[in-house]
């Protein structure tokens, strides 16, 4: 079976796909990228297809997972620009080898009912939305800027609290123009 080979250096992380409150499509995502088999230039060359070996979001070294989702400098700056109230994720965002690692090493948040959620989902719906933001640039040709990276993943994130209840006690233009005090725990239910 491939994607063993992985379970030789380390368990795979059952708990950081699976058990998380995401879209289904979501974990099937992190699932084939966690066990290195998501259509990345660098994999689709080990298998013998001709891509250029560019990152199409810098265009300068090899695509690799660990690459675009985490130390190409459009993602750094996508990371850094969300996540400006914990500057130590930077530190763990540059070390972490692997996905995983970054999952594993992720902060808490604060006690705050709505920052709890959100530190929850804001690394997942990071790496989907540089995916998507990636095949967009890919195979549509579709640019992003830093910014509307940041907004569609905010934006995500919000409707991936839609299956909480309490979400509705919450303003979303707040939610989203606050993105600092939300992360803080600061903003909390409008009643
Ligand atoms: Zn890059």
């Amino acid at each position: 079976m491939r994607g063993t080979t992985h379970q030789i250096d380390r368990p795979f992380p059952f708990k950081l796909v699976w058990k998380v409150d995401i879209p289904m499509k979501v974990k099937f995502f992190l699932w084939t990228l966690v066990l290195d088999r998501t259509l990345t230039t660098d994999n689709l060359r080990r298998r013998g297809t001709m891509i250029h070996p560019v990152c199409c979001m810098c265009e300068s070294i090899n695509e690799s997972i660990p690459h675009l989702l985490m130390h190409c400098s459009m993602a750094l700056r996508v990371w850094k620009s969300l996540t400006r109230v914990k500057p130590e994720i930077y530190g763990i965002l540059i070390e972490a080898p692997k996905v995983e690692d970054l999952l594993e090493r992720w902060t808490q948040g604060s006690n705050q009912e709505l920052s709890r959620k959100v530190w929850r989902f804001l690394p997942y719906a990071t790496l989907w939305t540089l995916w998507k933001t990636r095949n967009n640039k890919l195979f549509k040709r579709v640019e992003a800027t830093e910014e509307r990276i940041c907004k569609e993943i905010k934006w995500t994130v919000w409707y991936w609290c839609a299956s909480w209840k309490r979400r509705k006690k919450y303003n979303f233009q707040s939610f989203m123009e606050d993105w600092e005090g939300v992360l803080s725990g600061l903003v909390g239910p409008c009643d």
